[in-house]
C-alpha cells in the first residue's frame, strides 16, 4: 500500500531546525482541522494567505482522496505549540461520512508510518507517535485537544490509531529484496546492547546481520534445514536471508521482529544495535 504525496509548498516560510537538527524530526503529532467540509486544496490556499497572521502551519494535510505536503519535512512547522521542536505535523480534513472518514484515517496512518520509517523511529504512543492533545497536556504552550473527538466521532480511540499506524509501518518494512541487490557496505558493525559482536553488510541501504551470530546472542534458536536451505530464528523461517561468503545473512529489520528487539542504527558509526532490554 504507497499513496502519492502532492507537494505544493507555502512559499516563503521560515527554515527553522528542529531541537536536534534539520530533518531530525523525533516523531509525528496528528491533528484535525476541525473545519467542516474543507479539503486539503482549501486548507492549503488558506494557510498561504494566512500563515503569518495566523501564526500557524503544518507539514501536510490529508483529505479522503489525496494528500499535500505544504512545508518541508526537515524544518519544524508552526502546529502544536512546544512540540513543534520535535514533531512533524499532519492534519486530517475533516469528513463528510464514514466512508471518506475511512480514507482519511488511512492515508494519515500511512502517512505518519512513513516519516517515522524514514528516519527508523519506531511507532511508540506518546514519544514518536503523538496527538496535539499529548503535546498540550506534556510540552504545553497550545490549548488544542484534537483529534481526540474528531476520531471519536467515527468511532476510533487514540489507542486505535496508534495501533494502524504500527500495522503501516510494519507493512513498510518488510523486506523487498530483489535479484539485482547489490552490496554497498562491508564494512557496518552489528551489536547488542553495547557490544559490537559481528560485522554486517548493507544491501541497498538495508542493513543485513549475520544471523547464527546475531541470534544466539540475542537468545534466540538459530536453525538451519539442509534439505531446504532454509534458515530459521525461533521457528520462524527468515524471508530476507542473503549468503555471502558462506556466511548467512537476515535483514536485521526481520531478524529485530522475529526476536522481539528494538533496533537503532547509527549513521555516524554505521552501527546496527540490537537492544535486549
Ligand atoms: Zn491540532
Amino acid at each position: 500500500m504507497s499513496y502519492d504525496i502532492h507537494v505544493d509548498l507555502i512559499p516563503d516560510l521560515p527554515s527553522e531546525a528542529y531541537r536536534n537538527g534539520i530533518a531530525a524530526w523525533e516523531g509525528v503529532c496528528i491533528h484535525d482541522t476541525e473545519c467542516p467540509g474543507d479539503s486539503m486544496d482549501s486548507e492549503v490556499s488558506y494557510f498561504k494567505r494566512n500563515w503569518r497572521s495566523r501564526k500557524a502551519f503544518v507539514h501536510a494535510f490529508v483529505d479522503g482522496t489525496s494528500m499535500t505536503q505544504c512545508a518541508k519535512w526537515e524544518f519544524k512547522s508552526w502546529g502544536c505549540g512546544n512540540g513543534n521542536n520535535r514533531f512533524i505535523n499532519i492534519e486530517m480534513c475533516s469528513a463528510q461520512s464514514a466512508a471518506e472518514f475511512n480514507e482519511i484515517y488511512k492515508r494519515t496512518c500511512w502517512l505518519a508510518a512513513l516519516k517515522l520509517n524514514e528516519r527508523k523511529l519506531g511507532v511508540m504512543d506518546g514519544v514518536t507517535l503523538v496527538s496535539h492533545d499529548w503535546v498540550r497536556r506534556n510540552l504545553g504552550g497550545t490549548t488544542h485537544t484534537d483529534p481526540i473527538a474528531y476520531l471519536k466521532q467515527w468511532g476510533k480511540s487514540w489507542a486505535d490509531m496508534v495501533k494502524d499506524v504500527e500495522t503501516a509501518y510494519e507493512a513498510l518494512t518488510q523486506p523487498e529484496l530483489t535479484s539485482d541487490t547489490h552490496i554497498s557496505d562491508r564494512g557496518i558493525q552489528v551489536a547488542v546492547d553495547d557490544h559490537v559482536i559481528a560485522k554486517g553488510i548493507l544491501i541497498d541501504g538495508r542493513s543485513y546481520a549475520p544471523i547464527r551470530a546475531i541470534g544466539e546472542a540475542l537468545g534466540a534458536e538459530v536453525a538451519w534445514d539442509s534439505k531446504s536451505g532454509l534458515t530459521s530464528v525461533d521457528g520462524t523461517v527468515m524471508k530476507s536471508t542473503v549468503n555471502q561468503d558462506g556466511v548467512t545473512y537476515a535483514w536485521s529489520a526481520e531478524l529485530a521482529q522475529v526476536t522481539k528487539k528494538k533496533l537503532e542504527w547509527d549513521g555516524k558509526t554505521k552501527t546496527i544495535y540490537f537492544w535486549n532490554e
